[in-house]
């Protein structure tokens, strides 16, 4: 594409729980993201480090996005610049935490009295608004609408493009013996204002069960203190790098 991809970080744009979002020099449309080993549960209470988990989470971000991609799902992935760098296409993140859930667990089992590891009839869709001050509240559809957070046609396009994504990280995961009970992913608009995945998916944002054993291979590991956290996130890497 005629590209120069020796580039340079501008100003830090960001800096997140999990990673910083620098601005590129000469080039309004791209974003670097860099991961950190920093690892936070209960919006912020629980604090730590996962040692490699940056490196990880980048590597495993990108394997899984451009696989979404080679399926028809737009993201904003371009290319891996290093370990824990990668090139992206610039998007305002639309402010919803966008969770798929296969089987029960988490908040929804602790707000609905359901067992965790329960099979749900049909995959289920939830939003929940991104604001730490207001602790990431659940918000329906009409709420979505009404606050002009998105359009009703946007709302179709990313529910849409959630349940997608659902079926292709369900199949790839269970090729390589993982259950995917839930994930959370965030869309953003690009500069032409399609909607796009943006974000990651890694250990992080996803609950992961071993198919044989339902051993938990996720973050559950450090919010839960469980013990073997980076194994959890080497076994996953290994899995999906195969
Ligand atoms: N999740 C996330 N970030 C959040 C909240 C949830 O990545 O701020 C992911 C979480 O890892 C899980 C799914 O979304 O895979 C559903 O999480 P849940 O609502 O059960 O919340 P939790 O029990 O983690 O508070």
């Amino acid at each position: 594409m005629g590209r120069n991809f020796s580039m340079e970080k501008l100003q830090q744009l960001y800096e997140g729980k999990a990673k910083k979002v620098y601005a590129v020099k000469g080039d309004a449309d791209l974003f670097i993201v860099e991961y950190k080993d920093d690892a936070t549960a209960f919006n912020g209470e629980k604090r730590g480090t996962i040692t490699g988990k940056g490196v990880i989470n980048n590597k495993m971000s990108n394997i899984l996005f451009k696989m979404l991609e080679a399926n028809g799902v737009k993201t904003h992935f371009v290319k891996e610049l290093s370990d824990r760098e990668t090139l992206v296409k610039a998007v305002k993140i639309i402010p919803l935490e966008i969770i798929i859930r296969n089987v029960a667990a988490g908040s929804f089992s602790k707000r609905y009295g359901v067992e965790e590891g329960r099979e749900l009839k049909a995959p289920t869709l939830e939003f929940s608004l991104k604001n730490d001050a207001l602790n990431d509240p659940l918000i329906n559809n009409y709420h979505i609408i009404a606050l002009d957070i998105a359009s009703e046609a946007e709302l179709k396009i990313i529910s849409d493009m959630a349940f997608k994504i659902n079926e292709l990280l369900k199949n790839y995961f269970a090729n390589i013996g993982v259950k995917l009970i839930d994930f959370k992913i965030e869309m953003g608009r690009d500069k032409d204002n399609n909607i796009i995945l943006a974000d990651e998916i890694s250990p992080d944002t996803c609950r992961f069960w071993d198919a044989e054993t339902n051993e938990k291979l996720d973050k559950d590991r450090f919010r839960r203190d469980l013990g073997n956290v980076e194994a959890a996130y080497q076994e996953m890497f290994k899995r999906v790098s195969k």
